[in-house]
């Protein structure tokens, strides 16, 4: 059985090949994928059926919502112990102004933020910006 394979089995997900190829796409990518990154991959896919896909790998606790401070939503693969209706992915994303890519900091974590009585936290979302080690490379 392929990692891929292991990943939907371990989250309780029927191997299907479309499930198949869009865990590893965002397994190749190295960064977050919007909808449209992953209909542009997967130009014979139909539509509803990765939105779909999408929807439930979210909510399996395979991907996670990346966010990043722009107006497209974009997900990224989880860390390991994502399950089911929790999601332990509490790290910083960096978006890049350079190529416009979105990055989980995997290890950084999120700043607890003391937020004033009578208001009840549910998350907390860090986006930091600037040039990624791709882009600097260069
Ligand atoms: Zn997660
Ligand atoms: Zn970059
Ligand atoms: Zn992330």
């Amino acid at each position: 059985m392929s990692p891929t394979e292991q990943i939907l089995k371990k989250h309780k997900l029927r191997i299907t090949p479309i499930r198949k190829e869009v865990i590893n796409l965002f397994t190749d990518s190295g960064h977050a994928l919007s909808s449209a990154d992953i209909e542009a991959q997967m130009p014979d896919a139909d539509r509803i059926t990765l939105y779909r896909t999408l929807k439930s790998f979210e909510e399996k606790g395979i991907i996670h919502k990346a966010i990043d401070g722009t107006a497209t939503q974009k997900y990224a693969l989880c860390e390991a112990q994502c399950d089911e209706h929790i999601h332990h992915d509490e790290h910083v994303h960096f978006h890049c102004e350079n190529c416009e890519l979105t990055f989980c900091m995997e290890g950084v974590f999120v700043p607890k933020v003391q937020i004033p009585a009578g208001f009840n936290v549910t998350q907390t979302d860090m986006v930091v910006k600037g040039v990624c080690n791709k882009c600097l490379a260069k």
